[in-house]
């Protein structure tokens, strides 16, 4: 995390804390009952987990984390692709969260230790800027959500070199929350909607899904003060017995969002039904290039074998990180967390990524106190 600024300490006020804290408390006295509240972004586990928000929540107030990590969400037949793409020649570029990511057989650490050339970027135009420098192909692994789906747009629609391309594994939330709100075994009494998401699609993407799931939905930032003032207007809304949506961020997000950068996302992108990994197949939820950018897919220009079905590692199979996404989980239940399943030696993608709740758990203690 980048080094704090007097407007970063504005936000990690302890009196303020305090206050909202009480209000909690107050909040929850008036509900007299228990409240589970869903976040949808590893950056709030992050904030929380660091901040030791937990320990000053009021009791029967639950925050758990969803679908909201996109690396631990990535498939593992996408994470196959992209290995198979870096054997068979091609340079091939993503996030540094994705490198050690299992996939059924390999990571693309793995890939690259066995001489495959694989490359860290910060961006989609890092990656567009290797190929402009080079005659061979180069593919960008393009991972994420809304946030990092809409930069990946509009570099392809910029007109990028010839020998670019990408895989895409970008997802998108709405969708997910949807199926999260459904399953049978999953109380989400509410929502703390992702902020880095709703700063492209803004706050009124989540309108429909309030109107049909009548669940409160809060779009929420990620400095201790702005989680709390989310979850305060979370129990307000229980407290009334309310489906509200609010906005608790919004010097950063607006109710239409970032008008051309979503502009850019669904010119080069639509959704497409796909697998969230350990979670289920959700429909609408992948982001597909439109058949007008099929010239930059990578699944259209090159014959990708990604057959790894019967070299699965055992360990992965005892990998809870779904149900754990599902909010049916904490990492702790897992048996292999931090044990078999460390950063060093991750088996599932929760331990890999610095958005995945296991790796933030294991590195905060999971409740540490203020
Ligand atoms: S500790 Fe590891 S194996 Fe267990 S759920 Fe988390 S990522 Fe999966």
């Amino acid at each position: 995390m980048a080094a704090s600024t007097d407007r970063d300490l504005q936000f990690r006020d302890p009196e303020k804390a305090e206050q909202l804290s009480d209000r909690l408390e107050e909040l929850m006295a008036e509900i007299d009952g228990r409240v589970d509240v869903m976040h949808v972004c590893g950056s709030h586990e992050q904030a929380i987990a660091k901040f030791g928000l937990r320990s000053v929540l009021p009791d029967g107030l639950s925050v758990r984390m969803g679908p909201g990590c996109p690396v631990c969400v990535t498939d593992m037949p996408e994470v196959d692709e992209a290995v198979a793409l870096a054997e068979d020649g091609k340079i091939v570029t993503t996030y540094g969260d994705m490198l050690k990511v299992p996939g059924t057989a390999k990571s693309l650490a793995d890939a690259r230790d066995e001489g495959a050339d694989v490359r860290v970027v910060y961006s989609a135009s890092e990656a567009a800027e290797i190929a402009a420098e080079t005659d061979e192909d180069v593919v960008f692994f393009a991972t994420g959500f809304e946030t990092t789906a809409a930069p990946t747009a509009a570099v392809l629609a910029d007109d990028p070199p010839a020998n670019f391309s990408i895989l895409s594994a970008h997802k998108y939330v709405p969708p997910a929350m949807e199926v999260v709100a459904e399953m049978p075994d999953t109380n989400v009494d509410a929502f703390l909607a992702a902020g880095h998401a709703a700063v492209i699609t803004g706050s009124g993407i989540f309108e429909e899904f309030v109107d049909e799931y009548e669940i409160p939905t809060v779009v929420g930032g990620f400095e201790p003060l702005d989680i709390l003032l989310g979850l305060v207007k979370i129990l307000e809304f229980v407290r009334d017995d309310e489906a509200g949506l609010a906005n608790a961020y919004p010097r950063c997000v607006t109710e239409d969002g970032n008008v051309p950068a979503k502009e850019a996302l669904w010119e080069v992108f639509e959704t497409t039904r796909g697998e969230w990994r350990g979670i289920a197949e959700i429909p609408d939820a992948d982001l597909a290039l439109r058949d007008e950018y099929a010239q930059y897919d990578a699944r259209e220009i090159f014959d990708i074998d990604a057959a790894y079905e019967d070299e699965q590692d055992p360990l992965t199979a005892k990998c809870i990180s779904g149900d754990i996404m599902a909010g049916k989980a904490d990492p702790d239940e897992c048996e292999l967390y931090g044990e078999e399943c460390t950063p060093e030696n991750p088996v599932g993608a929760s331990m890999v990524s610095s958005e995945g709740t296991c790796k933030i758990w294991l590195e905060y203690g999971g409740h540490p106190d203020l």
